[in-house]
């Protein structure tokens, strides 16, 4: 989104450079018909064309608003018209006026330095026919003074876009760091910190994304460390945590990366297994307990489960969209799982209608 509003506010900043040098041209045709310099009225062809076309353009230019014009092209071509009618207008005067050519030269300039102020291409395709046209027409009288009106805008444009350029680069530097650094906050709000898997948040995000693809032969696993109040009132909290990252990383390990594990609550986890069957679903719960029990986290006080740390798991089948639902039945698997002794899987009663 950031980067379309990039691109939006350069395509805005380029049809507003096109629009102001469209105006100035409209604007200082008129004058040069309206109030001549030397008085020498000179409506000529090229004159009417920079007058007409520059209207054209400009009222045109909202309606086609999305069009690119290219405007180097409109420059040049503008350019030459101006040449044009300079080189029209210079022999109506009664004695050849040098001084005539240094002012038209200075309004071409003028024009091109205030609507091209970053655009050296644009700037220079618009003065250099006008330029070329004085320098052959003044006889090389005034040619220095012409040279250097041309040449200090020219300098002038070319730092200015240097300058620009580098101010456009580090705003866009800037733009894609922050752009970056808010994707991976996106993407830590969605993990558990001490885990690494997904929080509930994560969960709900990636639960959007599969069952906009595919909301069929989903499970939902509920798991819990059974006795694990014990476990931390004797081994301490830290050492809570540790088994906790273990266990965390055997469900991981038991399943495929496409499920989806997250960390539901405290000593709580909470497996989607998506596009699979029952049977297999089944398995991959029983592989699941088998790793936690596997790890043999010492656990003294697991009643009389297992002296090691265990997990019970309730299952039950995502139908539909229901994932509270599915969650229910997994809930209600789960404490019956505890109820019939621990270290053990209960399906739901609708595991059995899939
Ligand atoms: P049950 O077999 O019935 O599940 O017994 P339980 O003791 O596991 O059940 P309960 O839900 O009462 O206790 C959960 C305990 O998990 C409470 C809390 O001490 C511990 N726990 C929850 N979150 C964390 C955690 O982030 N770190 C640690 N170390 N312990 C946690
Ligand atoms: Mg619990
Ligand atoms: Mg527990």
């Amino acid at each position: 989104m950031t980067s379309q509003s990039w691109r939006s506010l350069r395509i805005k900043k380029y049809q507003f450079s096109l629009r102001l040098f469209l105006f100035l041209n409209l604007t200082s045709s008129l004058f040069s018909m309206l109030s001549p310099v030397y008085h020498v009225s000179a409506i000529t062809l090229p004159l009417l064309l920079i007058t007409f076309s520059s209207a054209v353009l400009l009222a045109g230019h909202w309606a086609w608003a999305e069009k690119k014009i290219n405007i180097p092209a409109i420059s040049i071509v503008f350019g030459c018209l101006w040449a044009w009618h300079i080189a029209i207008k210079l022999p109506l005067m009664h004695q050849a006026n040098f001084n005539y050519l240094v002012i038209a030269l200075l309004s071409v300039l003028f024009v091109g330095a205030i609507a091209f102020s970053n655009n050296i291409i644009a700037f220079t395709f618009h003065s250099l026919p006008v330029l070329i046209t004085c320098l052959v027409l003044s006889e090389g009288d005034q040619w220095v003074r012409m040279v250097y009106c041309f040449a200090l805008p020219v300098a002038g444009i070319s730092i200015q876009s240097v300058i620009q350029r580098r101010n456009d680069n580090f705003a866009q530097g800037l733009m894609y760091k922050l752009l970056e650094e808010r994707q991976t906050l996106t993407d830590l709000s969605m993990l558990d910190p001490l885990t690494g898997l997904y929080n509930r948040r994560g969960l709900q995000n990636r639960l959007e994304t599969l069952l906009s693809l595919d909301a069929s032969g989903h499970f939902v696993l509920l798991l819990d460390i059974d006795y694990f109040k014990a476990y931390n009132d004797h081994y301490g909290h830290m050492m809570g945590d540790q088994a906790l990252i273990q266990v965390s990383a055997a469900i991981r390990n038991a399943v495929r990366s496409r499920d989806i594990v997250t960390r539901y609550g405290g000593e709580e986890f909470m497996v989607l297994l998506t596009s699979t069957t029952p049977e297999t679903a089944l398995q991959t719960a029983e592989r699941i307990r088998q790793k936690v029990y596997d790890l043999k986290i010492p656990h003294m006080f697991n009643q009389s489960v297992a002296t090691n740390v265990t997990v019970s798991i309730g299952l039950a089948p995502l139908i539909g969209e229901d994932v509270e639902g599915a969650l229910a039945q997994a809930d209600k698997a789960l404490y019956e799982a505890k109820h019939l002794g621990r270290n053990n899987i209960l399906t739901s009663e609708a595991l059995a209608s899939v």
